[in-house]
């Protein structure tokens, strides 16, 4: 486990600064921790940032949102938190690691009390790893306690945050998130509702959260619904969670999917839901098809594992090669490659061995080491590869680093011809909306035509799905130019929000401190 337990319990007399004051001190652990984990550099792939759970009514609440937490797990690996309620008291618990290296010990659940609980885990780039940006967030309000969790990054964040501190709120970390708590805490209305209400209309950018109070559990997806969030129930405890592949694991059932620009607020009388934006065409993320859901999970009423092979399916029909095998980069690629093998009548084969045991924070003791990185997490299956025209499907290219040796690796176990394709169109925009991206500058499809990514990557062929192509294996007949149906920005460039924080002369500073900041 890297970093320290961090537990604070939280009661009426508890100052918010004094809270985050005493997580402080186990921020520079952590930060000297970072520089030795192999994180994005050995992975390229964008990656989601967060996963969010909550349950409200049950009395082993904590050990549920642990459980729901390790399904979510994908979408974060290097830290996690969850914030229980025990009728009198808010219990907290933060930590650096994968769930179940940190919240399975006995006396971290014994001490998260209580019948309601939220939960929170996240991916976060070396800068943002300290433990002051671990969610959920919690302030103490006029009203009570309030915990926080978020999925997604407001767009608008660091403007509302100038200004808030214009009239004197001063702020203890670099997330986003911690915006809106002040939103709240600062907002005139009476009742915690109408101050919710009031915070989220006030933010831009995709947020899909969980908050705690010590009466209520509250849900609330952004207007566009770009991150997603599902209502679930378990014998009568509401549950919100990042994807249904969480209420899987406890056996819950899957009630539907938190409606885009809607607000669900529990409490022990039942369930309300509330519309307080201005109803717009959504704009659901559509890269969660492509590789960020896991892919036994539903979102936005489809199966991740169906629209992925359909993706490979459309693949096979807009790029075909003659080949003898069609093997995935596991395990992103798998379904995409199982369905380019059904369409193309191309043996599917594991041409490629992934070693679990490598997590993505393995500790890296140096250079050298670092280099193997692929080497580590992969393995060429050579009596597959040999003397055979393969086709290798992969989900997306970032950076194309990764791609590049893992060619090197099926050229030497063998291969006679190594062709590339992959499951999405060539990634050449940023994400603002709560994923970490490389700058522009470092995608490999914002600076080189196709053909010129092949060279760099070394394949006879490389052929990408074409945005109609994606859009036709989620389901829909095309992609409408005027309104498109889904999020596509980092693919085509055009954003569904304006991006206030990231446009005028300061932009080299807002992008730095998005690098540190929680989603
Ligand atoms: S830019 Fe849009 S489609 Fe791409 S990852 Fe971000 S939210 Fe998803």
């Amino acid at each position: 486990m890297k970093g320290e337990r961090t537990r604070v319990a939280f009661d009426a007399r508890t100052p918010y600064m004094a809270v985050l004051a005493e997580l402080e001190p186990q921020m520079a652990d952590s930060k000297a921790d970072a520089g030795d984990v192999l994180s994005a550099e050995a992975d390229d792939h964008f990656h989601d940032e967060c996963g969010v759970f909550g349950i409200f009514g049950r009395q082993d609440a904590a050990a549920i949102v642990t459980l729901g937490l390790h399904a979510l797990q994908h979408r974060g690996q290097e830290a996690a938190g969850i914030v229980s309620y025990d009728g009198s008291q808010f219990h907290v618990e933060r930590h650096v690691g994968l769930i179940g290296d940190t919240f399975t010990k006995q006396r971290v659940i014994d001490s998260l009390q209580g019948n309601r609980a939220i939960g929170h885990t996240r991916y976060a780039t070396t800068g943002g790893a300290g433990v002051r940006n671990i969610q959920p967030f919690f302030a103490e309000l006029a009203e009570g306690g309030l915990a926080v969790a978020h999925n997604g990054n407001l767009t608008n964040a660091l403007t509302v945050q100038r200004a808030l501190q214009k009239q004197g709120s001063i702020f203890s970390s670099t997330s986003d998130t911690e915006t809106l708590l002040h939103l709240v805490a600062t907002s005139k209305e009476r009742d915690l509702n109408s101050r919710f209400i009031e915070a989220v209309r006030q933010v831009e950018g995709a947020f899909s959260l969980v908050a705690l109070t010590a009466k209520k559990m509250i849900g609330c997806r952004d207007p566009l619904g770009i991150r997603p969030l599902v209502l679930g129930d378990l014998d009568g405890a509401w549950i919100l969670a990042s994807e249904t592949c969480a209420l899987d694991i406890i056996g819950a059932r899957f009630v539907r999917d938190i409606k885009p620009g809607e607000m669900v607020v529990v409490t022990s009388k039942g369930i309300e839901s509330i519309f307080p934006f201005e109803q717009q065409k959504t704009r659901f993320c559509i890269f969660e098809y492509v590789y960020f859901a896991r892919p036994d999970s539903s979102v936005e009423g489809r199966n991740v594992y169906e629209v992925r092979k359909r993706i490979g399916a459309e693949l096979a029909k807009e790029s075909p090669v003659e080949a003898d095998v069609v093997v995935p980069v596991p395990d992103s690629g798998t379904p995409a490659a199982i369905g380019f093998s059904q369409a193309a009548g191309i043996p599917f084969e594991l041409g490629i061995i992934r070693n679990h045991y490598v997590g993505r924070t393995f500790i890296q003791p140096g250079d050298s080491i670092r280099h193997m990185g692929v080497k580590l997490k992969h393995n060429a299956n050579r009596r597959i590869i040999e003397g055979k025209r393969v086709v290798l499907v992969d989900d997306s290219i970032v950076r194309g680093t990764t791609s590049q040796k893992i060619v090197q690796m099926v050229r030497d176990a063998g291969a006679k011809e190594v062709h590339m394709r992959i499951a999405s169109p060539p990634t050449r925009a940023s994400c603002f909306y709560g994923v970490d991206t490389p700058e522009k500058s470092k995608l490999l499809a914002s600076r080189m035509s196709v053909a010129e990514m092949a060279d760099f990557i070394r394949v006879d062929s490389l052929g990408f799905l074409d945005i109609e192509g994606l859009y036709r294996a989620v389901g829909e007949p095309g992609r409408n130019g005027e309104q498109p149906q889904f999020c596509d920005a980092c693919f085509t460039g055009e954003y569904p929000t304006r991006l206030l924080d990231f446009e005028g002369h300061d932009n080299v500073r807002t992008l730095s401190l998005l690098a540190t900041s929680g989603a």
